[in-house]
C-alpha cells in the first residue's frame, strides 16, 4: 500500500525490573510485545484498551518520547527508530503528540504565547519575532481561540480552554501525524465532545493524520475510521470501525463494547462479566495472556500464543477461536 504515512512493526517495549542490593535485573515488564499496524495518509486510528495495556507507552514509543527496546516505526518509508541526531531532529516536526492531562503539559509560568511558539524557537524555524508570533495567531484561531488569550497564562484557562492550547502548541510545526494521548480523558464530559469535535475539524483542514489513544470506546467511536483494541502489550483485534462495532471477533473487544453505555435508552444488550483483574505484564499468563478472564478459553488457550490472522479484509483477530 502506499498511502501508509506510518507502518509500526513488531515493536517492543520492556522495562527493567531490578532487585537486591546490587540492583541486578531480575525481569522486564513487557509493556508492548511485539505490536504491528499501519496508519494511512488522513486516517485516524483509534488505540483502545484498558489502563496499563500498553496503550501510552506504544505513542511514545512512536514518537521516540521513550527509547524502543525493539521493532521498527516506518514514518514516511524512514525507520524512525535507526534516526538519531540532526535526521531525527528534522523528523520530529513532522510528528506531535497531544497529551492526556493539559493542567500537567502546561507549564504555567509561561504565557499562552510562549507555550504555542516554544516549538518554532526549539527547532529553529523563526526569522523574526514578528513572524513567530503571527504564526502563533494564526495558530490560536484554528483551534478557536481569540488573540486576547496571547498574553494570558495557562493557569487562568479551563480544562478546555488549556488542551486547545496544548493542541495549537502540537500543530505549530505543521505535523503529518499526531498522536493524541487520552486527550479528552481529563475533560468534564460537557466539553469532552467539543475537543473531539475541533480534532476532527482540523484534521480536515489540515491534512493530519491521528493515532488517537483512548480507554473509552464511545470516545474512539467518534473519531476513528479504524480501531485497534489492545490488551497486556499486544493488539488482539483490528478493523475498520463499523466491523469492530458491529461484528467484534475477540472475547475482549465483546466484553469491551458489552461494558459500553448503550446508545438507546431502556435498550437492553447482554453483559460480558470479565473474570479477575488485568494480569502483571511482569508475569504475564503463558499462552493467550488472555486466557484467565476469557469466557471462552479453551484448553489449548493457556498452551500456545495465538497469532494474528486477517478473518476478512481488513480485519484482524488473534484468537484461537478462529484457527
Ligand atoms: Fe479466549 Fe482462547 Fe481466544 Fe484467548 S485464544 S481470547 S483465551 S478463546
Amino acid at each position: 500500500m502506499t498511502d501508509r504515512l506510518l507502518e509500526v512493526r513488531n515493536l517492543k517495549k520492556y522495562f527493567p525490573v531490578r532487585s537486591g542490593v546490587l540492583q541486578r535485573i531480575s525481569g522486564y515488564v513487557k509493556a508492548v510485545d511485539g505490536v504491528s499496524f499501519s496508519v494511512r495518509k488522513g486516517e485516524t486510528l483509534g488505540l483502545v484498551g484498558e489502563s496499563g495495556c500498553g496503550k501510552s507507552t506504544t505513542g511514545r514509543a512512536i514518537l521516540r518520547l521513550i527509547p524502543a527496546t525493539a521493532g521498527e516505526v516506518l514514518f514516511e518509508g524512514r525507520d524512525l527508530l535507526a534516526l538519531h541526531g540532526e535526521p531525527l531532529r528534522t523528523a520530529r516536526r513532522s510528528f506531535q503528540m497531544v497529551f492526556q492531562d493539559p493542567f500537567a503539559s502546561l507549564d504555567p509560568r509561561m504565557t499562552v504565547s510562549q507555550i504555542v511558539g516554544e516549538p518554532l524557537s526549539a527547532h529553529g524555524m523563526t526569522v523574526s519575532e514578528r513572524e513567530r508570533n503571527d504564526r502563533v495567531a494564526v495558530m490560536l484561531e484554528e483551534v478557536g481561540l481569540d488573540l486576547s488569550c496571547l498574553h494570558r497564562y495557562a493557569f487562568e484557562f479551563s480544562g478546555g480552554q488549556r488542551q486547545r492550547i496544548g493542541i495549537a502548541r502540537a500543530l505549530i510545526l505543521n505535523p503529518s501525524l499526531v498522536v493524541a494521548d487520552e486527550p479528552v480523558s481529563a475533560l468534564d464530559v460537557s466539553i469532552q465532545a467539543q475537543v473531539i469535535n475541533l480534532l476532527a475539524d482540523l484534521r480536515e483542514r489540515l491534512s493530519l493524520t491521528y493515532l488517537f489513544v483512548a480507554h473509552d470506546l464511545s470516545v474512539v467511536k467518534h473519531i476513528s475510521d479504524r480501531v485497534a483494541v489492545m490488551y497486556l502489550g499486544k493488539i488482539v483485534e483490528i478493523a475498520s470501525k463499523n466491523d469492530l462495532f458491529s461484528d467484534p471477533l475477540h472475547p475482549y473487544t465483546q466484553a469491551l463494547l458489552s461494558a459500553a453505555p448503550v446508545p438507546i435508552p431502556g435498550a437492553k444488550k447482554q453483559r460480558t462479566i470479565l473474570r479477575g483483574d488485568v494480569p502483571s505484564p511482569l508475569n504475564p499468563p503463558s499462552g493467550c495472556n488472555f486466557h484467565p478472564r476469557c469466557p471462552r478459553a479453551m484448553p489449548q488457550c493457556a498452551e500456545r500464543v495465538p497469532e494474528p490472522r486477517e478473518r476478512r479484509a481488513g480485519h484482524t483477530v488473534a484468537c484461537h477461536l478462529y484457527d
